[in-house]
């Protein structure tokens, strides 16, 4: 960051003016070149003293954060606490201090243009300044929409529109960092567009009867280190639109998760594949106009009518596989969703789903859940235990413990089953064992055959004593659990009883 000077800027005499054959850099303190730099935005620690929030900055509020050590600048409308740069920044602190409390963006634009600020301050963003209290032209006026805040919690995030000749983009302020793909859902009905954003335990509602129409496909991105989604619609017609649309139900509201209702859209039912004797893999394509991606240890419910009524029933989407390049040829991401799901014959649900032919319908909800990836972030020993079908939270749990946390050492399955026919993926969890070393699953039997000489029996203190070894004295550990109720509340129970605590559990329950 502002390491390449102009003519122009700094001025005369400061202490970053340009040679002829370059500048003058400020010597740095030992342990403060642009590696450790890195290293510190990388150890986690709260660089902004916000612990991830991003809040909206007025100007008065910007003008008061003018010192060294709390000091606020704003680079396109964007604020940054840049303290702690001040040791790193090769230009000296003088040169930051220029913009102390005020917008830098012209001698930002001046002198560091093609910088990549972004990336090298995102773990300072203290958030984006606020929008002057004007209506721009073409917005929903605030008076005709729904506005309800949340009294405690994250804050009220805001969007904004933009348009070019062929495309909308709805800008979406989450004033939350680490928003991800999966924290938003889109439907495009019609003209209908109904896009939740999922912010901790709140859900903020976009809900727009469109001016003009769009065509069906649309774009999602998201930018991580600023919380902002873009959602990019392509028009039907090149022609300015003079407003965004007019609010339908609930339209601009911010409210706990706990207190908004399912969403459900129809999905196509693509392939059903057997797995084990009574378990199935369903493929279901969700509409073009749909973007939904269920984070890692949530739910669904599938809906199905069945002799006039509405059946609903929770499950949970695995991936394709548990072995990357399985299966060919890989289908586009994001649009198809998997479920594992066995039939009880004598079941109210599953008869009916199994009862569906290649082509037919079955409603699929907003995802539902309480698991906290973040659980997993640094975990070094993850001990799986799941009885049947309560393998299939499991499934995305290992997938991203295997591929996104750096700091695991060792993932091991327990897996509770009658017997040896029942194993759903027996075959893949082997292979994914013998390909990835840090995986080990053992599998137990409750009613095994007479040739069965693994191990044997329901949940217990022996059997777990011996599974729950860790690779290192003090490792961090984590424990996830799941399958017919009363094993789950058993494993916890017995998990206490080993002296692991709440914070190292989680139970997936009804
Ligand atoms: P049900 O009608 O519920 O019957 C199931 C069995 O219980 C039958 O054998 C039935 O005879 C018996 N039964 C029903 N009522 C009684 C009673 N009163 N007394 C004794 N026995 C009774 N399942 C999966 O296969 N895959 C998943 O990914 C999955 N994810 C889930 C996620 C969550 C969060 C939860 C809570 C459950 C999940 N389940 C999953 C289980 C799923 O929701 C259904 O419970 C299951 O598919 C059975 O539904 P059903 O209507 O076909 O059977
Ligand atoms: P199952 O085949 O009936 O049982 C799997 C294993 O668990 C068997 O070895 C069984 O032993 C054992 N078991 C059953 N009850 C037990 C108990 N009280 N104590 C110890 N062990 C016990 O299982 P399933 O039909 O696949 O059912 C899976 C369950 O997981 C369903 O209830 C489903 O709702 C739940 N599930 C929950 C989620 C979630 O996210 N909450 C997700 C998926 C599935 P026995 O031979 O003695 O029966």
């Amino acid at each position: 960051m502002l390491n390449v000077p102009s003519q122009a800027f700094p001025a005369p005499g400061s202490q970053q003016r340009v040679a002829s054959q370059g500048r003058s850099k400020v010597p740095l303190k030992q342990g403060r070149s642009l590696m450790d730099w890195i290293r510190l935005t990388k150890s986690g620690t709260d660089l902004t003293g916000l612990k991830g929030r991003l809040i909206e900055v007025t100007e008065e509020e910007l003008k008061t954060h003018n010192k060294k050590d709390d000091c606020w600048i704003c680079i396109r409308g964007l604020v940054y606490n840049v303290s702690p740069y001040m040791e790193y920044h090769p230009g000296g602190e003088d040169e930051l201090m220029r913009a102390a409390g005020a917008d830098g963006t012209d001698l930002f634009n001046e002198v560091h243009r093609w910088v990549n600020y972004e990336s090298m301050l995102k773990e300072c963003l203290v958030g984006r300044m606020a929008v002057k209290p004007a209506v721009p032209k073409g917005m929903l006026p605030k008076s005709q929409v729904t506005d309800t805040l949340p009294r405690e919690g994250p804050s009220s995030p805001s969007y904004d529109w933009f348009q070019t000749e062929s495309s909308v983009t709805i800008a979406i302020y989450t004033k939350q960092k680490n928003i991800s793909l999966d924290s938003v859902m889109v439907d495009l009905q019609g003209d209908s567009l109904r896009a939740e954003t999922f912010i901790q335990d709140h859900s903020y509602l976009i809900h727009i009867g469109l001016s003009h129409e769009v065509q069906e496909n649309f774009s999602v991105r998201v930018i991580e280190n600023v919380g902002k989604v873009d959602i990019v619609l392509q028009k039907r017609e090149n022609i300015s639109w003079k407003c965004l649309g007019q609010p339908l139900e609930k339209h601009d509201s911010f409210i706990p998760k706990k207190d908004t209702g399912l969403s459900y859209r129809r999905c196509q039912l693509i392939s059903k594949e057997d797995v084990t004797h009574d378990t199935r893999l369903f493929c279901l394509m969700l509409p073009p106009s749909t973007h939904l991606q269920v984070p890692v240890g949530h739910h669904v419910y599938l809906k199905l009518s069945v002799t006039g009524a509405e059946i609903v029933k929770p499950y949970t989407p695995v991936s394709a596989s548990l072995l990357s390049g399985f299966r060919e040829p890989v289908p586009p991401p994001n649009k198809y969703i998997y479920f594992l799901i066995k039939i009880y014959p004598d079941g109210l649900f599953t008869p009916e789903l199994d009862r569906l032919q290649i082509g037919d319908f079955v409603s699929v909800s907003s995802p539902e859940g309480n698991f906290k990836l973040s659980k997993l972030q640094e975990v070094e020993d993850l001990f799986l235990l799941a009885a049947g079908t309560g393998f299939t939270p499991m499934v995305n749990v290992l997938n991203y413990a295997l591929t996104c946390v750096s700091s695991l050492r060792k993932v091991k399955l327990m897996f509770f089953n009658k017997t040896e026919d029942d194993i759903i993926w027996r075959c893949e969890l082997e292979k994914l064992a013998f390909k990835d070393k840090r995986f080990d699953t053992e599998f137990v039997l409750s009613a095994p055959s007479p040739e069965w000489n693994g191990k044997q029996g329901h949940v217990s203190p022996a059997l777990l004593s011996e599974f729950l070894q860790r690779s290192l004295e003090n490792s961090r550990v984590f424990l996830c659990i799941c399958g017919p109720t009363p094993f789950t509340d058993e494993g916890i129970r017995l998990l206490h009883d080993l002296n692991f605590s709440n914070d190292e559990i989680h139970g997936f329950t009804a």
